[in-house]
């Protein structure tokens, strides 16, 4: 079964400057940004500026663009974080895991023997997530 895009979702309100995120990347068909809730340190998201609820009803040329902000906000965070490596997951439908409806890849730096923490788990602090976002830009700069 189909739903449709619903654009009073939470990042349609990021895109539109509705309300405030901790932005470290943006063009013109894409935005990154840190999850308010990180399972670990850095985690960020990127979306297309495009609607699209999940993976499955993407524009292909937008999805296209988004993978290739994925592995560049990628590098930079992998490297901002000096991580061993990096976990991405992206999630459709309630089945699938997913709770904001438009479409988004986590992208987590990871450290040998550190779990992730609990997806959804709490709000972290804003000053941590500014500090983070600043690193990341920086590491994009470089
Ligand atoms: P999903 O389960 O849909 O893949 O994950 C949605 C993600 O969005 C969660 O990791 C959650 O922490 C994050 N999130 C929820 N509300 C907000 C918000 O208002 N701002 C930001 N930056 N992230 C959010």
């Amino acid at each position: 079964m189909s739903t449709a895009y619903d654009p009073s979702n939470i990042f349609g309100k990021i895109l539109r400057g509705e309300i405030p995120a901790h932005k470290v990347y943006e063009d013109e068909q894409t935005l990154a940004f840190m999850d308010v809730m990180p399972q670990g340190e850095g985690h960020t998201l990127v979306v297309p500026k495009a609607p699209a609820r999940g993976l499955l009803d993407a524009d292909p040329e937008s999805l296209a663009a988004l993978i290739r902000v994925v592995q560049k906000v990628g590098r930079a965070v992998k490297q901002a974080f000096q991580a061993d490596g990096l976990t991405l997951f992206q999630y459709n439908e309630p089945a699938g895991g997913q709770t904001v409806f438009h479409l988004h890849f986590h992208l987590v730096p990871r450290h040998e023997g550190v779990p992730l923490k609990r997806h959804e788990g709490g709000m972290a602090d804003q000053a941590v997530l500014a500090e983070h976002a600043a690193r990341i830009r920086a590491a994009l700069e470089a």
